[in-house]
């Protein structure tokens, strides 16, 4: 996976810092070695139960190429829009292996879903509930649905929430939407569905969640209605500290799958016997597939700290600032060097909040994240780092702010081969669908005028 040869970062063999200077940073890569390594790991948890189904979470990166592969280990998959339905299906996704999430499901996505026959749709309201019957009832179609439960446990985790969030019927509304479901000739209720919260490093809150819903599950059984599957949603967690040290230790989970798995289904066991465990995990898929490369813009030094300005941000690395989120940073062409210094380091973007640190939380007393990274000393303009395990929640989540492009993402192959699996947005992408025929002819000779020819 990752070494250092000759003083350079290399991935699968490859030579990040050729790649770098090959393609133009900010530069994304995966690894398919690494990608295909946690799915086989992930199936893997089928021998500790076997009714387990994994359902990878679409939204923690969508990218065909990617569906693809998570297609060839045989995964169905979750997704919570028509966005992420489409995708699935060009991926190549069977509808009867694709669960339908979502808070907000529009009548014209349900309709599709229905037609299309995917395995279950996740029903996240009563209004919701009724759009379904609805569409099933004019599509003359039954639905498999399953009721997705706030559950009443707090999971770990710095933006992780799972109580009184939007998401989910109020269990006090269950016995009234029982009712209605048993009225229905079209809906067939299957299953119970909770996602406590994403990077659940909290073994308690995964138990929790499990007894929470087989007492659900158990109830209503006893109103006649045969349910086949529990979904406990996804989180299982990731490992980013690596050998960060005084960082929240929900970068660093002392769980592991096999033990969540173990205990969940244990007790799942124990309450209402051998049912079928859903599992969506996203992040614990994607997450350590990827690393991005950015080069260094600017060092400087300010009121006696050092500062690295480097080219990509929030509007690549978004959950830096919406999350807070932890990523380890290491040289890319100085990647032996002995001697280290503290910096502090800052994205491209014209907005305070653009930095690796976290500046909202050094004002109030309690910072998350390291206010320094420790990196060679010896840096110039041009070096390059590379920010580890950004696989999950970064393509799906990139932007345009202050005109930046979207970079390129590459793929290494089993066999070294590097490809395109993303092209990097050109400039006249900033003003496609602003402008008429017209205007865009204009936008070619703006770009002639600054000396770019894009074609
Ligand atoms: N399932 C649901 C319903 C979710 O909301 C999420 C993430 O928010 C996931 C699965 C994936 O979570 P993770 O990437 O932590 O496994």
């Amino acid at each position: 996976m990752l070494r250092i040869v000759d003083g350079y970062l290399e991935m699968d063999d490859v030579n990040l810092y050729e790649l770098a200077k090959s393609y133009g940073t900010p530069l994304i890569v995966f690894s398919e070695h690494r990608i295909l390594e946690n799915l086989e790991a992930v199936n893997d948890l089928k021998k500790i139960y076997s009714r387990l189904g994994i359902y990878y979470a679409v939204k923690a990166c969508s990218n065909i190429s990617i569906l693809k592969i998570v297609r060839s280990a045989n995964l169905g998959v979750e997704v919570s829009s028509i966005g992420e339905l489409f995708k699935a299906c060009v991926a190549g996704f069977k509808a009867d292996n694709i669960i339908f999430n979502g808070p907000a499901k529009r009548l014209r996505e349900i309709e599709v879903a229905v037609r299309l026959g995917v395995k279950c749709i996740n029903v996240d309201s009563a209004s919701e509930l009724v759009k379904i019957s609805h569409v099933a009832s004019r599509l003359n179609k039954p639905v498999d649905i399953a009721l997705r439960l706030d559950v009443p446990v707090k999971s770990s985790g710095i933006a992780i929430r799972s109580t009184g969030t939007k998401f989910g019927v109020d269990v006090r509304d269950i016995d009234g939407l029982i009712d209605f479901i048993l009225k229905s000739r079209y809906l067939n209720l299957i299953g119970l569905h909770a996602h406590v919260g994403s990077q659940n490093t909290c073994l308690d809150s995964w138990i929790k969640s499990a007894e929470f819903l087989s007492s659900i599950y158990s109830m209503i059984e006893s109103r006649g209605i045969k349910l086949n599957h529990i979904n406990l949603g996804g989180g299982l967690p990731v490992d980013y500290a690596h050998e960060a040290q005084d960082i929240p230790p929900i970068f660093k989970p002392s769980v592991s799958d096999h033990e969540i798995v173990k205990l969940v289904t244990d007790t799942l066991r124990r309450n209402i016997g051998d049912v079928e465990v859903y599992l969506e995990p996203g992040r614990r898929i994607i997450a350590n597939t990827s690393l991005l490369l950015s080069s260094i813009e600017a060092i400087k030094l300010k009121n006696g700290e050092k500062w690295l300005i480097i080219d990509a941000g929030w509007n690549v690395l978004n959950s830096v600032r919406v999350l807070r989120w932890y990523y380890e940073i290491a040289s890319v062409n100085k990647a032996n060097a002995r001697e280290l210094s503290k910096y502090r380091i800052g994205g491209p973007l014209c907005d305070g909040n653009d930095v690796f640190h976290d500046l909202q939380g050094e004002s109030q007393g309690n910072p998350i994240l390291p206010r320094y990274r420790l990196l060679p000393k010896y840096l110039e303009v041009g070096d390059v780092i590379a920010i580890l395990d950004v696989g999950a929640y970064l393509l799906d989540l990139m932007n345009n702010f202050n005109g930046y492009l979207k970079p390129e993402v590459l793929m290494i192959r089993l066999n070294r081969d590097v490809v395109s699996i993303r092209s990097r947005e050109k400039l006249i992408d900033l003003v496609v669908g602003e402008v008429d025929a017209e205007g865009l002819r204009e936008a070619y000779k703006v770009l002639k005028m600054m000396g770019y020819e894009e074609g």
